[in-house]
């Protein structure tokens, strides 16, 4: 799952975006209100976290263009300002939830998390289909309750894959969601990386749709 980062302070995106991506999700990273607004709107991310003080154009407005466009991307709202209402207009503009600086790294993914879950319409923290667990909080797997060792990559692939089961998911925007340079991106890596996760989990929970993608069953049978 892409994550998009907008925030104007290097050194906040930075630990941000590492958080982000040692979460089991990749990063990408915006720093000014016009890159933001522009890659938000035309850009499929499960997630933008959002600050407010930004140059260009400010974290507030962008939300709401974002929302009357029909963007309805979860939003997590940062900002240093923390007065009531604030929150109030930030959250009246469409922001899903907020986070007033200065917070803690855990604190936002653990909101981040709980997004993706309600985005993603689930109540429970981690994901069950047939015998698999998955659990993003600490981002470990296992089958039939043996607790089985995925590669970053796997992990994020599995994680996406859980989080939109019953739905064709195509090769491209697997990718899409897997790496976060367009230079990383090849359909050939992920039917090896597909490949290599089946014989991890010894199921064969990802199905292959020829010519469409993969699908993980909402279900197991
Ligand atoms: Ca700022």
């Amino acid at each position: 799952m892409r994550i998009l980062i907008v925030e104007d302070e290097v050194r906040i995106a930075n630990d941000l975006a590492d958080a982000v991506n040692s979460g089991g999700y990749v990063a990408e990273i915006a720093s000014d209100g016009e890159d933001a607004w522009f890659r938000g709107g035309t850009e499929n991310y499960s997630a933008i976290i959002l600050d407010l003080g930004l140059p260009k154009i400010d974290g507030l407005t962008i939300l709401k263009r974002w929302r009357q466009e029909g963007v309805n991307t979860p939003v997590l709202v940062l900002t240093a300002r923390g007065t009531w209402t604030d929150r109030v207009d930030g959250i009246d503009a469409g922001a899903d939830d907020y986070l007033p600086k200065p917070f803690r790294m855990e604190e936002v993914m653990a909101r981040i998390r709980a997004l993706l879950r309600r985005s993603t319409g689930r109540a429970e923290p981690s994901i069950s289909i047939g015998t698999i667990i998955l659990d993003p909080r600490n981002r470990q797997v296992s089958v039939a309750g043996i607790p089985v060792t995925l590669t970053p990559l796997e992990f994020r692939l599995l994680n996406y894959l859980f989080h939109h089961r019953g739905r064709v998911v195509s090769q491209a925007e697997l990718s899409e969601n897997l790496y976060s340079h367009d230079s990383e991106r090849d359909s050939n890596a992920i039917e090896a990386l597909v490949g290599r996760l089946r014989k991890k989990l010894k199921t064969d929970i990802i199905e292959t749709r020829r010519g469409f993608g993969y699908i993980v069953p909402a279900a197991a049978s």
